[in-house]
């Protein structure tokens, strides 16, 4: 575990909270609320090299809408790779590193990110079942609103797993979405969902 006193943005040993850029937003907006592998890049299981990565394409026209909207963008993704002794937060960084700087290639623009380790398969103290931060849990999307000040009940979220919509849903998310690998639709309505929204 010695990774975990490298200087990373960790609240916690297994919870991981960076602002991205500085971009200041308006209290009490909404905001697009986002799975990572799967849902923003290719799902390669547990990924671990950052010359892998892959994004979707479906996904860059719901992130550049909710840019444009104003929106905060903030990814919350599971990471029991972590937990299971799969990698560190050091290999997490990278990837994550890799996934943000492609998404800024294609003008999409992510403000937050918030990555739980915890899995009850874990090892020593990454070893938490049922955490509070961990998907379907809502915690990462409680401690991103109340950071951001966002209106969770306004907000939109995308995942490719059931355990996304019920956190969305247990963060009191209405607008949520099941992003398929075989189709757009779910991306393709997030998008109409953030223009209607904010009339952009
Ligand atoms: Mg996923």
């Amino acid at each position: 575990m010695a990774e975990t006193s490298a200087p990373y943005p960790l609240h916690e040993p297994g919870l991981w909270v960076e602002w991205v850029g500085d971009k200041v937003f308006r209290d009490g907006g909404p905001a697009l609320f986002l799975d990572r592998d799967g849902t923003i890049n290719v799902d390669t299981g547990y990924p671990s090299d950052p010359e892998q990565v892959v994004l979707r394409d479906a996904i860059l026209p719901v992130i550049q809408a909710a840019n444009r909207a104003g929106w905060p963008v903030v990814i919350v993704t599971n990471q029991s790779g972590i937990a299971r002794g799969y990698f560190g937060w050091d290999v997490f960084a990278a990837v994550n590193g890799r996934v943000l700087t492609l998404l800024r290639e294609k003008g999409c623009f992510v403000d937050m990110v918030l990555a739980c380790a915890y899995h009850e398969a874990g090892k020593g103290g990454f070893g938490v079942g049922d955490h509070p931060m961990r998907k379907p849990n809502p915690g990462m999307l409680l401690k991103a609103a109340e950071m951001l000040g966002t209106d969770l009940g306004g907000s939109v979220m995308i995942g490719d797993k059931d355990a996304d919509i019920e956190a969305g849903r247990r963060a009191g998310l209405s607008r949520l979405f099941l992003a398929r690998e075989a189709s757009v639709a779910a991306e393709q309505a997030a998008a109409v969902e953030i223009q209607a929204i904010s009339g952009i």
